[in-house]
């Protein structure tokens, strides 16, 4: 049983690995200042033994006692991190070197969930690790991609400066239950638009394309990079190879849910990545891990969800 910090734990991802740690018989210490999560993310965890609530911006510094700590405080989705772009930049900097900072006095190895947004719009594919990428420094994404280049920035030099136990992944885009419905990003765009009746809006000509990983594979590579051997650093890719353009998405849940709406194409927003698919070599081989949950059953999934929170909304 460890003591375990999850920033950003009453977001999308963050919940699910609240869940799956108190499950695993941890004691998990979430921490969020809910500018994108939610308490109903979390709800069904308040009063149980294991987990415990703080409010708290991570851009302030933090004094607790953890064996643990998983870094997920930061807005994914594109809408969300453009609201306030100078405070995604803190999030994702002044953050970092906060939990490194608590890491380093308190002696717990530390993760980051970083991102697929460190390769830009890639000039090669699939990306692999080595990669250093091709991003914007001065675009409307760069406070999310940037922010999060610093931070693994940060990570590997306290690793070298302060031989801090640090592991790094590289998420794809991950989807599933308790995603945003208003976040903006694709899945829980089209999935909400598709059970609405409303059309369903597609960016550019739909040609681009990106890689789905269903939430409960990517905390099953997550975790499992957590439990590596120390020296193991990362960083890595986790995502489902898997790849579709976007005109196939909005395809496939037209497919799944029904209806009636109809495509319309709007305008691609700017530095807008042409195509995005993990190279998971590495993940197979350090993690023994591969993605398990094909599109069509995690989007299932995620639209049962979305039915039901639509249908609580309306009650
Ligand atoms: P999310 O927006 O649902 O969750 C982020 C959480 O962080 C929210 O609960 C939010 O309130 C909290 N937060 C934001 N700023 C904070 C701050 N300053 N202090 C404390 N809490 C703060 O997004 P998610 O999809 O769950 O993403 C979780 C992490 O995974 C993020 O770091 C994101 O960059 C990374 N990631 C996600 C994806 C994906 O496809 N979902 C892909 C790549 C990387
Ligand atoms: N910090 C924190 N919690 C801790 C220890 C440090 O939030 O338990 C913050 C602290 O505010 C500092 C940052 O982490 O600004 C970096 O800490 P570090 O010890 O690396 O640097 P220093 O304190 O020397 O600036
Ligand atoms: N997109 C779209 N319609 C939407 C929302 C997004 O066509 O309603 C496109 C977007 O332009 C991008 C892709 O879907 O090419 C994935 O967008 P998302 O914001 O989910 O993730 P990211 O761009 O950060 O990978």
């Amino acid at each position: 049983m460890q003591r375990i910090l999850v920033t950003g734990g009453a977001g999308f991802l963050g919940s699910h690995l609240c869940d799956r740690l108190i499950r695993d018989g941890h004691d998990v210490l979430c921490v969020d200042n809910y500018f994108t999560g939610s308490k109903r993310n979390i709800a069904h965890l308040i009063g149980h033994p294991s987990f415990e609530l703080m409010r708290h911006d991570v851009t302030f510094p933090l004094y607790v006692e953890v064996d643990r700590i998983f870094n997920l405080a930061c807005p994914a989705s594109p809408v969300h991190y453009q609201h306030d772009p100078v405070q995604t930049t803190k999030t994702s900097v002044h953050g970092a070197i906060n939990m490194l900072g608590l890491a380093k006095r308190v002696n717990a190895r530390i993760l980051q969930a970083s991102t697929s947004e460190v390769y830009g719009d890639p000039e090669v594919h699939p990306q692999q690790e080595g990669y250093w990428g091709r991003v914007n420094p001065i675009g409307i994404r760069s406070c999310y991609d940037e922010g999060k280049r610093c931070a693994e920035t940060l990570f590997f030099d306290y690793h070298r400066q302060h031989a801090l136990d640090i592991k790094v992944v590289r998420i794809f885009n991950t989807y599933g239950p308790r995603m945003h419905p208003n976040d903006g990003r694709v899945v829980s765009n089209f999935i909400v638009q598709a059970l609405r009746g409303q059309d369903i809006t597609i960016y550019g000509d739909g040609q681009q394309t990106r890689s789905f990983c269903y939430v409960d594979d990517l905390l099953e590579a997550m975790t499992r990079m957590m439990d590596t051997e120390a020296g193991f650093t990362g960083p890595i890719n986790i995502g489902n190879p898997g790849e579709f353009t976007m005109l196939e998405l909005a395809e496939k849940v037209l497919q799944l849910v029904g209806g009636r709406s109809q495509l319309v194409f709007q305008p691609l927003p700017s530095d807008d990545p042409r195509q995005r698919q993990p190279d998971i070599t590495l993940a197979r081989e350090k993690l023994g891990w591969e993605p398990k949950v094909a599109l069509e059953d995690g989007l299932k999934e995620t639209i049962a969800y979305f039915r039901t929170l639509l249908a609580e909304d309306r009650a």
